[in-house]
């Protein structure tokens, strides 16, 4: 057993104090970092409890018709708010394909994107994993590797980031909301999370002591809502990380995509925004060639980090089937699960 200090603080001001000593990390609902303290992969030496602090667990329309979700809303709150679902349903649909019911009861928004990867040899702290301990080695490069990256992965560390939550915020432009020591700061969500490269322990641009506390849907984020899904694929229909996934938008007019969103997720250290494939949508007809032809572009660096060669071609699949369900339209009840037999038994969509 690790000795930790615990600190309850009451203000933002006083958590960021207290956050100021190093070692320290932020519990939110600690569903995450909890589980890597029992087995001995996160060690800090003081938790600062986000759990008291006022107006982190709000979510809020602003003046200019964007969203701002406090750090602290939990994952099931923003999934089952209606209003939030209509105007972001794929960001509602990937909420509720992550994780079980009960997690994600407790689980925040901050928790979310700042959650660790389930890279098995980084969980294992008698591994060599140069994200845990740099310099150490990755031994996920010659061992069990067929769920790790196939984008923007380095020699370093070739591990996935887990969150579903994080793709469409990605593909809508969402922004981080910062607070340090130095005052406050905004960075978008698409360059929050740090590629490996040579400094895989880097996870994100927050530095130490910087807290989380909102992420800002822009203004006009909510145009894609008619043609939004986001799509998941894992090994099995519940409670597993997504080997691929992927959330789509479209605008569409006259039959002509006017804008189109696409990003990925389980296929690289970051949720992977597919630019080059929006750019060639914009202005096609809705088919299955144009959707294909994008998912080609979405994948065209895509490199296989191991065994794990299947899964550039199976997240093509992915991108081209949440087009394609994006363009026949957002349902009225949104499935929880997309690939499971009960799918038209839950919902999101409509009080
Ligand atoms: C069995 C299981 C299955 C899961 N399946 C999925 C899944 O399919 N899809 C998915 O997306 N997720 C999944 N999750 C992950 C789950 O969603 C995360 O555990 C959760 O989102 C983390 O949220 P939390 O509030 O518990 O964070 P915590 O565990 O409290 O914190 C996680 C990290 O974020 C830091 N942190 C938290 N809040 C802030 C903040 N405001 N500012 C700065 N740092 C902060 C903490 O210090 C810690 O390092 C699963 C988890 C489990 C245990
Ligand atoms: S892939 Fe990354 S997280 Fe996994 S063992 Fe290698 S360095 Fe560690």
């Amino acid at each position: 057993m690790n000795r930790f200090d615990y600190v309850r603080p009451r203000t933002i001001a006083e958590a960021l104090s207290a956050a100021a000593q190093p070692g320290s990390a932020y519990l939110a609902a600690g569903t995450n970092l909890i589980d890597l303290m029992k087995i001995g992969v996160a060690r800090p030496a003081r938790l600062v409890d986000l759990n008291h602090l006022p107006g982190l667990d709000a979510i809020e329309g602003l003046p200019d018709g964007g969203l701002r979700l406090g750090a602290q809303v939990r994952n099931a709150t923003l999934a089952r708010d209606a209003g939030f679902a209509r105007r972001f349903p794929a960001v509602a649909e990937a909420l509720l394909a992550g994780a079980s019911a009960q997690l994600r009861n407790a689980a925040t928004v901050g928790g979310n994107i700042l959650q660790r990867t389930r890279c098995a040899y980084f969980q294992d702290p008698d591994s060599a994993c140069n994200r845990r301990e740099p310099g150490s080695g990755c031994d996920a490069r010659d061992g069990e590797n067929r769920l790790h990256a196939v984008l923007g992965w380095s020699d370093a560390c070739i591990a996935t980031h887990p969150s579903d939550f994080c793709v469409p915020l990605v593909a809508l432009d969402a922004v981080v909301e910062i607070e340090g020591s130095d005052g406050a700061r905004e960075v978008p969500l698409r360059n929050f999370h740090l590629l490996p490269g040579t400094t895989p322990e880097r996870e994100s641009v927050l530095a130490p002591g910087e807290l989380v506390v909102a992420l800002r849907l822009p203004p006009g984020a909510d145009r894609f809502a008619a043609h939004a899904r986001y799509v998941k694929l894992r090994e099995r229909t519940s409670y597993a990380f997504a080997l691929v996934s992927a959330a789509a938008g479209l605008h569409v007019e006259e039959g002509r995509i006017v804008e189109a969103r696409l990003a990925l997720g389980g296929v690289a250290a970051r949720p992977w925004r597919a630019e080059a494939a929006e750019i060639a949508l914009a202005g096609a007809i809705p088919d299955a060639a144009a959707f294909r032809r994008a998912a080609e572009l979405a994948l065209a660096e895509a490199r296989p980090s191991g065994e794990n060669g299947f899964k550039i071609e199976l997240a093509r699949r992915i991108a081209v089937r949440a087009l394609s369900l994006a363009a026949s339209g957002t349902p009225t009840r949104l499935p929880a699960l997309p690939a499971s037999p009960f799918a038209s038994s839950a919902g999101g969509l409509h009080d």
